[in-house]
């Protein structure tokens, strides 16, 4: 059920005019010092940092899922409004619910390229659909061209730009004092990841940005990944692993000459399928997503 949805979500994502959903439960996950992990398992995973200055939210899922995940964040602000949202990137699992937010006096900000990429966006060559394009208070108005840093309810938030990496987009937070990370879609702990190769994604950008984070993670930091459950430094470092030895086992047929249809019957992501196939991001579309990559 969780992948089905999960799968769902993505399909969303990519094209949000899609039948209207369930509104799924909300898990609220206390980090302490003020933060929280706000999940669906349908959607992109959630932070709220909540003190005197205002109430903070990474990412906003979508926007039938809006209000629920509002009435979660009031219960632990005592009934505050959203003041700030940060996108993590452009995906419709993470941006969707911006205009909810931003009706009710929020600012959005993300990395300065989506703003542009959500106004006229790309076809996705996994799904075969383009995205709608999105407007007014769906649009983030602060655009963030690099490693920033913000102070707000005490805590020192660390804001990392990853070029290149599930997009062309992609900011990590960092947040010090309270020891979390909300990683966005650099990680998919325990499952393949989406690499968004029409979006300016790459697998190197991709392992650079999971190196990155694993390097700034100590070994109790709490780590929010874009999917899956909260997660630690070791499993950004089981991520890297696995997508290391895949991309390196998938590089080498192709410089051989195979096509992507050999190099699928060959199988060479085999020994990962158990661990890491998932409804989405299946061993075949992976080793699709790696194939491209690496001959393009
Ligand atoms: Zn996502
Ligand atoms: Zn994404």
């Amino acid at each position: 059920m969780f992948l089905r949805a999960l799968t769902a979500a993505f399909a969303l994502c990519l094209a949000p005019s899609a039948q209207a959903q369930d509104v799924p439960e909300v898990e609220t996950t206390d980090l302490g010092d003020g933060v929280y992990m706000l999940a669906t398992h349908v959607a992109g995973n959630v932070a709220v940092i909540t003190g005197e200055d205002g109430v903070w939210m990474i990412d906003t899922q979508m926007g039938h899922i809006a209000p629920a995940l509002d009435e979660a964040q009031k219960a632990v602000s005592d009934g505050a409004d959203v003041r700030l949202v940060l996108n993590t990137h452009l995906h419709g699992d993470h941006v969707l619910g911006n205009a909810y937010f931003a009706e009710r006096g929020a600012l959005i900000m993300a990395h300065a390229s989506v703003r542009e990429r959500l106004m006229n966006p790309s076809p996705s060559a996994v799904t075969g659909t383009t995205p709608e394009p999105l407007s007014g208070g769906f649009l983030p108005v602060i655009g963030i061209p690099g490693d920033s840093e913000i102070t707000l309810n005490g805590h020192t938030a660390r804001i990392h730009y990853t070029p290149d990496a599930h997009t062309d987009g992609d900011l990590w937070v960092h947040f010090v004092e309270a020891d979390v990370i909300h990683a966005g879609d650099l990680l998919f702990s325990g499952m393949y990841p989406f690499i968004d190769l029409d979006n300016g994604g790459t697998v190197d950008g991709m392992i650079a940005g999971m190196q990155a984070i694993a390097g700034a993670a100590g070994p109790d930091t709490r780590i929010i990944p874009g999917h899956g459950g909260l997660s630690t430094r070791e499993d950004v470092l089981a991520s890297i692993a696995m997508l290391t030895a895949a991309r390196d086992a998938v590089a080498a047929l192709a410089a051989e000459g195979h096509s992507l249809d050999a190099v699928q019957a060959a199988n060479p992501l085999a020994p990962f399928h158990d661990d890491w196939n998932w409804r989405f991001i299946t061993t075949d579309r992976m080793t699709a997503i790696l194939y491209r990559d690496a001959t393009r």
